[in-house]
């Protein structure tokens, strides 16, 4: 079994004996509702032919449709994607959205395609699991390697398939501006990330003003964090990507490396772009990092935002950092997690820390279905008025049972689910009940 999947189960484990979870709840949440395995193909730009697997999960759909990304990567296994689709779950019910969760994945590396090869890949996947998605059944939206054109090119492929069917577009969120998709979505998960640590600051009695940040994964996920927390007033001092990156002990704008990396490719070849004056400074320190010193810098915020397992038993003793927001999925293994808690770490739980971009996917959705387009104050307004407020919830958990915040999100999270099923339960009695009287 996949380990990141028994990280997913043992999370729910942990919160469920801390609640004392009912047992029927337990076993639904353990198992996905449903699993499908594909292989399709395409016909590549040289004539050849060749066979490529996919996965959908459905992990669960009590709280109203599965709600995933689909992620393009040449190591996506069904684990991972049962894993990804467990936490969807119980992220949009820690943020109280009518979702359930659900995750697909192609075995592909994209980069190895031409733009057409990917648009075959992306319909021919639609068609294979056309069977299960639809705006009201299961909601796929972009994640790794998958972005805005491949899921306007799903949406596409979906209305041919359902030709009749107003709300096609609502089938998946993530979309092109021009084809549906909402204002806000781009930067949504690096603000609802920051809304969480300035709630927490507030309750603490602190500000992110003034804080030292580092960051990394410096992508969508982290450069918007990184330039959101800068413009607040904290000081940015290190930003990695998978090559690596930069540290200036005084901060930088992280903008001027993040323009930097565009042209060069790599944010560890822009020293020179964020901290000209480094060598002159008495006392201010700059330099080249390596991921792994990103992670134990000495800093007041680490923020995780590149991949999963990224504090582990070989790292989790050397974390300086006072508090962590978690922008990725699953970046600290569970044992991890408890040693950071030991050690006085206060984490803010993926689940929690990075839901913007899964609520503001909901508020596309919504925007498709009744025909509106809203303005991005609108939708800033709302994610930050959400965020807060599942922050405010995820604390009264973690005082009610005196635990930590990834353990109070999953317990707000059961409850909820728990809510949803007996209800369900309810409905189903009654309807077998009248069925008996005919
Ligand atoms: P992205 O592909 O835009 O960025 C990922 C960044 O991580 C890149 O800069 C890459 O170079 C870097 N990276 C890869 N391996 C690394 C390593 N070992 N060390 C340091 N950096 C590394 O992806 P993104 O959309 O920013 O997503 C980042 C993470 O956040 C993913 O785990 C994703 O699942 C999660 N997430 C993203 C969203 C979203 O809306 N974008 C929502 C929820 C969760």
């Amino acid at each position: 079994m996949s380990s990141l999947y028994k990280n997913t189960q043992a999370q729910i484990a942990q919160a469920a004996d801390t609640m004392g979870l009912a047992d029927d709840v337990r076993k639904i949440m353990n198992e996905p509702e449903r699993v499908l395995e594909v292989n399709f193909h395409i016909h590549r730009d040289t004539g050849e032919t060749e066979m490529l697997q996919g996965f959908r999960v459905q992990h669960s759909t009590l709280r109203g449709p599965a709600k995933g990304g689909i992620r393009f990567h040449p190591e996506v296994d069904m684990g991972e994607v049962k894993a990804l689709a467990g936490w969807m779950t119980i992220k949009c019910a820690v943020v109280d959205i009518p979702y359930g969760g659900g995750k697909g994945g192609v075995i592909v590396d994209p980069h190895n395609y031409s733009e057409k090869e990917i648009e075959q890949i992306a319909r021919e996947f639609t068609h294979s699991i056309g069977p299960i998605i639809g705006p009201r059944r299961d909601v796929p939206a972009p994640d790794v390697y998958t972005n805005a054109k491949i899921m306007d090119i799903i949406a596409d492929e979906y209305h041919r398939l359902h030709a009749n069917e107003k709300d096609w577009r609502a089938v998946v969120t993530g979309k092109s501006i021009a084809n549906g998709g909402s204002l806000g979505r781009d930067s949504a998960t690096a603000a609802g990330g920051v809304y969480v640590l300035q709630t927490y600051f507030e309750k603490i009695g602190d500000k992110l003003a003034g804080k030292t940040v580092a960051v990394q994964g410096f992508g969508n996920a982290g450069h918007h964090f990184a330039r959101i927390a800068h413009e607040l007033g904290a000081k940015v001092v290190a930003v990695t990507d998978s090559r690596g990156g930069v540290y200036s002990s005084d901060g930088f704008d992280p903008m001027a490396a993040y323009t930097c990396k565009a042209k060069k490719g790599a944010v560890g070849e822009c020293l020179a772009a964020i901290a000209t004056e480094c060598a002159d400074k008495k006392g201010h320190e700059c330099r080249q990092i390596t991921n792994a010193e990103v992670l134990t810098l000495d800093v007041d915020v680490l923020v995780l935002a590149a991949l999963q397992d990224q504090i582990t038993v070989d790292n989790e003793n050397h974390i300086r950092a006072k508090t962590i927001v978690e922008l990725a999925n699953g970046p600290t293994t569970p044992t991890a997690h408890a040693t950071l808690v030991k050690n006085g770490i206060t984490v803010l739980p993926d689940i929690l820390a990075n839901a913007g971009g899964v609520t503001v996917s909901y508020y596309e959705w919504v925007q498709n279905i009744e025909g509106e387009k809203w303005k991005e104050e609108k939708v800033t307004k709302l994610l930050e008025k959400s965020q807060k407020e599942a922050f405010h919830s995820v604390h009264e958990v973690a005082e009610e049972f005196e635990t930590d915040y990834r353990n109070a999100s999953y317990i707000l999270a059961l409850r909820r689910i728990e809510h949803a099923f007996r209800e369900k339960h309810l409905t189903d009695n009654v309807q077998e009940h009248g069925h008996d009287k005919h």
